[in-house]
């Protein structure tokens, strides 16, 4: 039977970045991927770096969501200097564009709840909007920039985390898909993965939406999948330089010129296919914002899925069998909390502490809770 120190179910970027500090950290990994590894939501997402939460139950990921933002620089630096390639990180700050007859008003609560959390967000007249963003529509109302937000290329990225991860020493086994936890007593003691077993003192699962699937693994992580509908224009004559944001859709350009619009929220099960309507409403949605973008051609489109929880926050660490961890449950967060993520599962499998507080974010709080209903 093949061993290693640690194995890992799933190879996204959440997958594939823990491979690679684990390697670097001088353990042994190996990294198992039912298909090719980095093609589900790790390609499918958007890449935007935003802590700002999304509504107010997205709150207690804030503090994760910082920390992350300040090991960017470098966990961007690490990559593209171990794998030789470029990621597009592009840390230029993002700008909320707002319509509404309630904007000044809106404003200042933007600006009053991003302060009370401790990140940074600039008022901004609809003048000096569109003087930073001129292809910002002309019925802005008001507007903020968050100075410290950013965006990179994620599908870049996660190859360039892959290879990296690969070049570092981790073992990585493409088409392998996981079966099952394996478990001895209140231990798990590795995976089995198509008929064959691995062992390892640690295992940690990383499937992203799928992770449920796994035998053993359901009552950590009961994810199911949000699905995201995406569309990318390429504009020569409108420029746009930050990630901007509306109340219906958001804008992220690329470095090599592609603009991105998206994106839909549904539950639809695990369905990818790419509809009419969901690409009629981005597309208006995106020229109400940069009416410029009319013009733009429709170079792809996509979806994919995005690991969400029950509470919709991330599922992160150790469960109460010995050597099990989760790190799944990302859903919009999953590029933003990638250094992070990795940086923690690290701590714990190297020195049994980790340096932010995840406790809000045990799998335990979903296993428990099954359990309780149960008696
Ligand atoms: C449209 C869209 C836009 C998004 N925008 C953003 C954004 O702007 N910013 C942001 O931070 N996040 C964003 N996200 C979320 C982010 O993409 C995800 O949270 C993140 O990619 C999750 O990474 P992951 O590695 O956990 O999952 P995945 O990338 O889905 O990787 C899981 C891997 O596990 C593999 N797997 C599944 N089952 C098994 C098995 N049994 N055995 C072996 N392997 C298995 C899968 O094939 C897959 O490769 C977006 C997502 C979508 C879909």
């Amino acid at each position: 039977m093949k061993t290693f120190d640690v194995v890992i179910a799933g190879g996204g970027l959440i997958g594939g970045a823990i491979a690679l500090e684990l390697a670097q950290a001088g353990l042994r990994v190996g990294l198992f991927e039912r298909g090719e590894p980095g093609r589900e939501a790790s390609w499918a997402s958007a890449g935007i770096l935003s802590p700002a939460p999304e509504s107010p139950g997205m709150i207690p990921m804030v503090p994760l969501g910082k920390a992350s933002m300040n090991l960017y620089p470098g966990f961007v630096a690490n990559v593209e200097e171990v794998s030789g390639q470029s990621v597009g990180f592009r840390p230029f700050g993002t700008m909320d564009a707002l319509f509404s007859r309630d904007a000044p008003r809106d404003l200042s609560t933007l600006i009053a709840l991003h302060h009370g959390l401790g990140l940074k967000a600039e008022p901004l007249r609809p003048e000096d909007a569109r003087e930073i963003e001129p292809a910002i529509s002309p019925d802005v109302e008001a507007a903020a920039l968050r100075p410290e937000e950013a965006s990179i290329d994620n599908r870049a990225l996660t190859r360039a985390v892959l290879e990296s991860a690969r070049k570092s020493g981790a073992e990585i086994f493409p088409e392998h898909a996981v079966e099952a936890i394996r478990r001895e007593g209140g231990r798990c003691t590795g995976l089995r993965v198509r008929g064959e077993n691995f062992a390892a003192k640690w295992t940690v699962i990383t499937a992203g939406c799928f992770s449920g699937n796994i035998a053993g693994v359901e009552a950590y992580a009961p994810v199911r999948p949000a699905k995201g509908q995406m569309v990318s224009l390429r504009a020569d004559e409108i420029k746009i330089e930050r990630v901007l944001w509306s109340e219906k859709v958001y804008l992220v350009p690329r470095n090599d010129g592609r603009i991105l619009a998206g994106a839909t929220v549904e539950y639809v099960g695990f369905d990818k296919q790419v509809t009419a309507g969901a690409v009629s409403k981005i597309l208006s949605d995106a020229i109400e914002l940069a009416p410029g973008l009319a013009n733009a051609r429709i170079e792809e489109t996509w979806a994919g899925l995005r690991p969400d929880s029950p509470d919709h926050l991330p599922i992160l660490g150790p469960t109460d069998l010995e050597g099990l961890l989760m790190a799944t449950g990302h859903f919009r967060s999953g590029v933003l909390l990638t250094p992070i993520t990795a940086r923690m599962v690290r701590e714990w499998i190297t020195e049994q502490r980790v340096s932010v507080d995840w406790e809000r974010l045990s799998p335990m709080r979903f296993a428990t809770a099954r359990r309780e209903t149960a008696v």
